[in-house]
C-alpha cells in the first residue's frame, strides 16, 4: 500500500506573521512549522501504512518555497518512510487550484498511490478545500474532515470515516484508492525521540520541479488575485474594573451604558 500525505509548511501561529509587499504571506524559514493539523494527517498515514502490509509505505509530500522542506522532515521524523518537495518559481503566487493541481500531479509522479491523507485546513490559508479539489483533480472519493478513522484490512482496505456536521454525526465508507482529509481530534500524534529524529536525516526527499512533473506553468498559474491584504489593528483587550474604590457597581453600569449594551 501506497499512501501520500501531504503536509504544509506555515508560519507558526506564536510567531510575529504578516504581509509582502504583493498582499502574501511572509514566510521564513526562522518561523515556520508544519501546519498542525497536519501532524494527524501523518499519524493517520502512519496508521494505514501500518495495517497495509509488509510493502506499505508513507510518502510526506509538500508543495512550497525551499524552506516548505521543513515540513516533510517533522513528516519523516514522525515516521514517514521518504519524502518529496515541489518547489518552483513558477509557484509563487500559487492559488487553491493551483496548489491542488500540483499536488495531483505530484501524486500521479509518485505512481500507485492508493491513499491520499490530508490534513482538514492549513492554518495560514484556511481554505479548506485544497483535499476536495484534489480529490476531483484524481478522481478519487473523498472523505473528509473525518473525526474517526479505520480501515479494514486486505484484501478489502474499505475506509471508514465519522464526521460532524450541523446536528448530525456521519458515517461514511469508500473503499481505496481515495482522498482522506482528517481533523485534530482524529487521532494522538506521535512525538518523535531523538533516534527517530537522527534518522530521519538519512531518508530520501527528491525535489521536483513542474518540468520534472511535466506540468506547464501556464496551467497552473493563479486566476485569483489578491487585491489588498492588511493587519487587523490589535484587539484593546479586556477592560479590569475594580472595585477598591466602592465605586466598582457604578463603573460597571457606565461601561455597559458607554458600550451600548443596556
Ligand atoms: C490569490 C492567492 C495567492 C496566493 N499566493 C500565495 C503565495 O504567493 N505563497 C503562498 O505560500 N501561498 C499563497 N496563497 C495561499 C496558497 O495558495 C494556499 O495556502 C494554498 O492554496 C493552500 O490553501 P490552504 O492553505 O487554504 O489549504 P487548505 O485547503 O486549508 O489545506 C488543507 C490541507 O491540504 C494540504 N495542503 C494545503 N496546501 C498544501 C501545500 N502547499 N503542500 C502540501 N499540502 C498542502 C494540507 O494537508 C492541509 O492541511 C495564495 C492564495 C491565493 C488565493
Amino acid at each position: 500500500m501506497r499512501i501520500v500525505v501531504c503536509v504544509k509548511h506555515v508560519p507558526d501561529l506564536d510567531s510575529v506573521r504578516g504581509f509582502d509587499a504583493e498582499g502574501r504571506t511572509v514566510r521564513s524559514t526562522a518561523d515556520g512549522t508544519l501546519n498542525e493539523v497536519d501532524e494527524n494527517a501523518v499519524e493517520a498515514a502512519l496508521t494505514l501504512r501500518d495495517g497495509g502490509g509488509e510493502d506499505a509505505e508513507v510518502i510526506a509530500l509538500t508543495v512550497g518555497p525551499p524552506s516548505a522542506v521543513d515540513a516533510v522532515r517533522r513528516a519523516l521524523q514522525m515516521g514517514a518512510d521518504r519524502g518529496i518537495h515541489i518547489s518552483d518559481d513558477a509557484l509563487v503566487g500559487a492559488d487553491y487550484a493551483a496548489t491542488a493541481a500540483v499536488l495531483a500531479a505530484a501524486v500521479r509522479h509518485a505512481g500507485g498511490v492508493d491513499a491520499v491523507v490530508t490534513g482538514m485546513a492549513a492554518l495560514d490559508g484556511l481554505g479548506a478545500v485544497v483535499p476536495s479539489l484534489l480529490a476531483a483533480e484524481l478522481g478519487l472519493p473523498q472523505l473528509t474532515v473525518a473525526h474517526e478513522v479505520s480501515c479494514s484490512g486486505p484484501p478489502d482496505h474499505v475506509v471508514t470515516i465519522q464526521r460532524d456536521v450541523a446536528g448530525a454525526t456521519e458515517t461514511w465508507r469508500a473503499p481505496l484508492p481515495v482522498v482522506l482529509s482528517v481533523t485534530d481530534v482524529a487521532n494522538s500524534p506521535r512525538l518523535p525521540k531523538m533516534k527517530e529524529m537522527l534518522a530521519a536525516r538519512s531518508k530520501e526527499v527528491a525535489t521536483l520541479t513542474l518540468d520534472d512533473l511535466g506540468v506547464a506553468a501556464a496551467d497552473v498559474a493563479p486566476r485569483t488575485e489578491v487585491l489588498s491584504a492588511t493587519e487587523r489593528p490589535p484587539h484593546p483587550g479586556p477592560e479590569l474594573v475594580t472595585d477598591d474604590d466602592g465605586e466598582g457597581g457604578r463603573k460597571l453600569a457606565e461601561y455597559l451604558i458607554s458600550g451600548g449594551l443596556i
